[in-house]
């Protein structure tokens, strides 16, 4: 048999207007997708009814009957990637592998290892962009530095933006490349140690009226004013290119969010350090008081600070938090609690269905003043104030929380505001005082 080309999907999960995909199929060989179920990832997640699992089972399960009607179909694996890329080498003969780039550190040490494991085996790997409009270094200032502000960023971004960029790529055109696979079944969630879940997932379609109104309601969390598309995009089941092209006329509000998602991406490529620690070092010698009992509060939606309880019982509820109410949750959590930001960043790798590495890491460095276009430290929302503004009738609270003018719930609050906010000031203060 002639030798074939494999596509690895990641976080791609599309037939249509894909980058890899769409190079693997003009490439005159025929064209095998695969997906590995990555055990490295998945054997951390401690839910065993994780809503994300069941969302990428049930996405390869829809890829594989739209894949049938063209006579191919996907191959799925479940195991180490490095163990599963031997198997597969074994098992097929290989022309190229295509893939799309991914920008985490995690997925840049596993990339480049399988790459040498193909060098060595004379296979090509190519790899395209895919997940955003701008990657890297092609959005940076004048003297060839990435930008660590966002409006300038988000200008040069703009100047540079051509149709040419938002092209969809015309996968459909070479359908009839696929390769007819083996029968190979994906394997059952319960076969990767996972349970189905019951939480509803957002449609992957852009509503063009929420986009034209984005700006007058993107900040009451009580309506459907924002797309919910961040899960879709998070996992490619929606193409960025296609997002931009039908959205970026609509409402210049709303492209600036898909800008902050490339400009997160482009901070975590050019300064991983931030992963693990502040962008700006000297914020990571504040004194965290780091109180377990308060951080179990917060976490199930008890601080008596009834928005900050809506936002996280919300996020324990669905898997989805408002982004405005994202923003106040971390704020209390960081600010009023004293707890390390890193903390709540991981509750919310946990929890959150679009969770990226990228942006949470870039949403809750701004809120803890840390990150490179951060809130500055002094500024310290007050849930009240941002409640009569945000949800003045209380449409989101009432509905999450539903005590919320019993005596004893206003009587649990943990802490007090004014105290806290003297606390955090004196506490940021003396670090980055010294
Ligand atoms: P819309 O408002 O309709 O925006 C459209 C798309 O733009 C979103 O789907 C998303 O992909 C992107 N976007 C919007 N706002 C931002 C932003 N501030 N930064 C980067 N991209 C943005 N977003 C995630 O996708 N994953 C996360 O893990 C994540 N963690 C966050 C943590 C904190 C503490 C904060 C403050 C924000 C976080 N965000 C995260 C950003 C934002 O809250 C969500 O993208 C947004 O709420 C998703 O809702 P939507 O799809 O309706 O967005």
């Amino acid at each position: 048999m002639s030798p074939i080309a494999i596509v690895w999907l990641r976080r791609d999960l599309r037939l249509e207007d894909n980058a890899a995909l769409y190079h693997a199929l003009k490439s005159n060989c025929k064209v095998l997708p695969i997906f590995i179920f990555d055990s490295e990832i998945l054997d951390k997640l401690s839910d065993k009814k994780d809503a994300r699992v069941s969302f990428l089972h049930a996405t390869i399960t829809e890829l594989q009957k739209q894949l049938k009607v063209h006579n191919g179909g996907i191959e799925v694996y479940y195991g180490k990637p490095e163990e599963v890329w031997h198997e597969i080498i074994s098992t097929h003969t290989i022309k190229a592998v295509y893939a799309n780039h991914d920008y985490e550190p995690y997925a840049i040490a596993r990339d480049s290892k399988i790459a040498a494991m193909l060098q060595q085996k004379n296979i090509a790997f190519n790899t395209f962009k895919d997940q955003c409009i701008f990657e890297k270094s092609e959005v940076v200032k004048d003297d060839g530095k990435p930008y660590t502000v966002f409006t300038p960023y988000s200008k040069k971004w703009k100047e540079k933006l051509k149709p040419y960029y938002l092209k969809a790529y015309p996968t459909e055109k070479y359908a009839h490349n696929y390769l007819t696979p083996t029968n190979k079944e994906i394997p059952t969630l319960a076969e990767i140690g996972f349970e189905a879940s019951s939480i509803n997932f957002p449609q992957s379609s852009l509503n063009k009226n929420i986009v034209e109104q984005y700006h007058l309601q993107r900040d009451i969390p009580s309506i459907a004013g924002t797309t919910r598309l961040s899960l879709h995009l998070r996992f490619g089941t929606i193409s960025i290119r296609k997002l931009a092209r039908e959205g970026q006329f609509l409402n210049e509000k709303w492209l600036n969010e898909l800008i902050w998602r490339d400009f997160y991406m482009m901070i975590l490529w050019h300064f991983p350090h931030v992963v693990n620690g502040a962008f700006k070092p000297q914020y990571n010698t504040i004194a965290w008081r780091n109180n377990e009992t308060e951080f179990k509060a917060w976490c199930e939606g008890k601080t008596g600070y009834a928005i900050v309880d809506a936002g996280m019982r919300e996020l324990n509820r669905t898997g989805f938090m408002h982004n405005r109410v994202r923003m106040i949750v971390a704020s209390f959590l960081i600010k009023h609690l004293l707890v390390d930001w890193r903390w709540g960043e991981a509750y919310f790798a946990q929890k959150l269905l679009d969770f990226d590495l990228s942006a949470n890491n870039g949403g809750w460095q701004w809120a803890a003043s840390s990150g490179c276009d951060a809130a500055p430290y002094f500024r310290v929302f007050n849930p009240e104030l941002q409640t009569e503004k945000f949800d003045p009738k209380l449409a989101y609270i009432k509905k999450w929380v539903p005590e919320y003018d019993s005596l004893s719930y206003m009587q649990s609050r943990i802490v007090d505001h004014k105290f806290a906010r003297e606390r955090v000031l004196k506490t940021y203060k003396a670090a980055l005082e010294k």
